[in-house]
């Protein structure tokens, strides 16, 4: 795919209508994590630098359609005005007249907030009306909000159609770590995928052996694998249903010429319980009573040696319960380990997802890793193979 950028654009003196997701995690009305904000600040501040009006649109929580005055956007304007240093107007609607006042009122480099983009049922229903309106108050359209680009909404897709369309700095960087990764990546490349649940990433485990030269599988879902190639994981988490497709995945895996790496040894314990006592078992020798909580120090040596051999990595999903130690061990070495090949400049390694962004952030390498990101369905999706309309739209 190709992309105008924003270094191509004439921006003095014209409004940019930029999509930002600002959908931030917020307790008591205080905002609890303000990473959304701060992501969204260097393509403001490059338009506004560039003498362009900024006009951000953003949705918050799920108002459905309504009105819903809790849901307003309006208590994020003073926080990102501090972050911007500079001030930030607030529109009490993002289309019609309260918009176009707030929005014609604005010097070249102002910035202005609209309200809440789902505030107006035509913005997930992607109703060309809508788009229309806030199309009014723009000349260029900027999408910044990868997060929001799974869903073909008004102000993330039906707007792209309408005015000249370019991605934000930080999309632009989250879709050249993506294309780095899975596009067009430097190879041998592997995965690791771990989490609960084999059922909850199918198509994603279906995609990426069809691009991997090595596909390393933890957490969870590594014992409904286990369990399918005939091995007792005892009172494990195992979704026995799901045996045979797991099968069918090690079948297509093998035939697009993708290994499989699948644990030999593992942690169990009796409960999940933080410094419960844990054995190392190798995987023929799991009890009846054992539930597998982590990979084994061989299976990590392993995947780490495999690393080695590979230009680039792409990782979803924790090897284990690591939000319960010593259930964090295999996760957090190796996440120490591809983070040091990335600082040294010898593996691309892109992450997402979100307890794997939490993981990374407890081993605390999410800094030296090439790309993490942040995304949550956007990335599970790209993952997938899909297209994400958001991204779709912005083709040049
Ligand atoms: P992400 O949010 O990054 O996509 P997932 O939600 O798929 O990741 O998986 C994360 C969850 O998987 C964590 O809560 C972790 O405790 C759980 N998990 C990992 N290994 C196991 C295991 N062996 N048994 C049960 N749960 C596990
Ligand atoms: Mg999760």
């Amino acid at each position: 795919m190709t992309f105008r950028t924003l270094d191509t654009a004439d921006l003095a003196g014209k409004r940019a209508l930029v999509r930002v997701d600002f959908n931030v995690p917020v307790d008591g009305g205080k905002i609890t994590d303000d990473t959304r904000l701060r992501s969204a600040l260097p393509t403001i501040a490059y338009l506004s630098k560039q003498g362009a009006k900024v006009v951000l649109l953003a949705h918050f929580d799920r108002p459905k359609g309504k009105v819903v005055p809790e849901m307003s956007l309006a208590f994020v304007a003073e926080p990102l005005s501090k972050l911007l240093q500079q001030p930030v107007a607030f529109a009490s609607d993002c289309v019609g007249p309260a918009a176009a006042q707030v929005v014609n009122g604005l010097e070249n480099g102002g910035v202005a907030l609209l309200e809440n983009v789902r505030f107006h049922a035509g913005e997930e229903k992607n109703d060309p009306e809508f788009a229309k309106a806030l199309a009014a108050n723009g000349d260029i359209y900027v999408n910044d909000a990868f997060s929001a680009a799974h869903r073909a909404h008004a102000s993330t897709e039906g707007l792209a159609k309408l005015l000249p369309a370019y991605p934000g700095l930080a999309m632009q960087r989250e879709l050249e770590a993506l294309d780095a990764a899975l596009g067009k990546p430097k190879k041998p490349v592997i995965g690791i995928v771990g989490g609960s649940k084999v059922s909850t990433k199918l198509d994603l485990l279906r995609n990426l052996v069809t691009k991997l030269d090595y596909l390393a599988i933890g957490g969870g879902m590594a014992n409904t694998f286990l369990y399918a190639a005939k091995i007792d994981v005892g009172a494990s988490l195992c979704e026995t249903d799901m045996a045979e497709t797991a099968r069918q995945i090690i079948d297509l895996a093998g035939s697009a010429g993708c290994k499989i790496l699948l644990p030999t040894d593992v942690v169990v314990a009796q409960e999940v319980k933080p410094g419960v006592a844990s054995n190392v078992r190798n995987v023929y020798d799991v009890q009846p009573d054992d539930r597998i909580l982590d990979a084994g120090p061989e299976t990590v040596a392993t995947l780490n040696a495999t690393i080695d051999q590979c230009e680039t990595l792409i990782w979803n999903g924790p090897l284990g319960v690591f939000e319960v130690p010593p259930f964090d061990k295999a996760t957090v070495s190796t996440a120490k380990h591809v983070s040091e090949r990335a600082k040294s400049g010898k593996l691309v390694a892109v992450a997402g997802g979100g307890d794997t962004v939490a993981a990374l952030n407890h081993a605390s390498v999410a800094a030296d890793m090439t790309f993490v990101s942040t995304a949550g369905g956007a990335f599970l999706e790209w993952m997938e193979g899909k297209t994400l309309p958001g991204v779709a739209a912005l083709e040049a």
